[in-house]
């Protein structure tokens, strides 16, 4: 049986990585595995996870390693022999970039593919301020300017939205502060292995999809 792709949707915050991923969960049969909503899961449900990640999600920093590499390397040794999986909000540091082939490596599981989506910081700002997610489907959905997210519907489901705390201007600066320094050196450790492909990210959210398929060869 053909092997299901491997492969890390790699992006700034507001880049699209969760709106690309829930188009091409479905297309290419593979598992979505989002660091962010299993947080915000664990955050909503108030577990002890979702309790020692809230200061930090709050602030627009990183949960620190020691929580986030066992969680998320769990749900990832979780996909059945022979699937494929989206990784999206994971790996945000080298270190975690090495946990992550250390395990598949272990496993004969190697990524494929490591699609870097690339947007100018203008754009993610103007993203992030206009960005309310679906309380049902988790769908991150964009509302225009002068528009009240608030009393809007999911445009995939129906379903009420709401802006995340961390949606807001002071954490989304730190966010992108955040990922400049500490996410954006994982791009080298995946230029080195030979996996990484740069898209333009400033398109139409259709144009990014087929651009992403191209560098899938998908
Ligand atoms: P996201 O939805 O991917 O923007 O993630 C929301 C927040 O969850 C981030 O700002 C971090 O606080 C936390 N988070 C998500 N993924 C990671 C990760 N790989 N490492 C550390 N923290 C993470």
């Amino acid at each position: 049986m053909a092997q299901g792709l491997r492969f890390v949707l790699f992006g700034p915050p507001g880049a699209g990585k969760g709106t690309q991923a829930q188009m091409l969960k479905d297309r290419l049969n593979v598992i979505h595995i989002s660091s962010g909503d299993i947080f915000r899961y664990h955050l909503g449900k108030g577990t002890p996870l979702g309790l020692r990640a809230k200061k930090y999600m709050k602030r627009g920093e990183l949960v620190p390693d020691d929580v986030t590499i066992d969680i998320i390397l769990d749900e990832v040794m979780g996909v059945p022999e022979g699937d494929g999986f989206i990784l999206d909000g994971f790996p945000r540091n080298t270190n975690q970039a090495q946990e992550l082939e250390r395990v598949l490596a272990a496993e004969s599981r190697d990524l494929d593919k490591v699609v870097h989506i690339d947007v100018s910081e203008p754009e993610l700002l103007r993203r992030l301020g206009g960005r309310f997610i679906c309380h049902a489907c988790q769908m991150p959905n964009a509302i225009g300017e002068g528009e009240d997210g608030g009393t809007k519907k999911c445009s995939r489901c129906g379903g009420e939205l709401y802006q995340r705390d961390d949606d807001r201007p002071e954490a989304v600066k730190k966010r992108i502060e955040v990922y400049n320094q500490e996410t954006m050196p994982v791009l080298g450790f995946y230029r080195e292995r030979g996996v990484l492909v740069n898209i333009p990210g400033d398109n139409t959210v259709d144009e990014v999809n087929q651009l992403v398929l191209a560098a899938l060869g998908a």
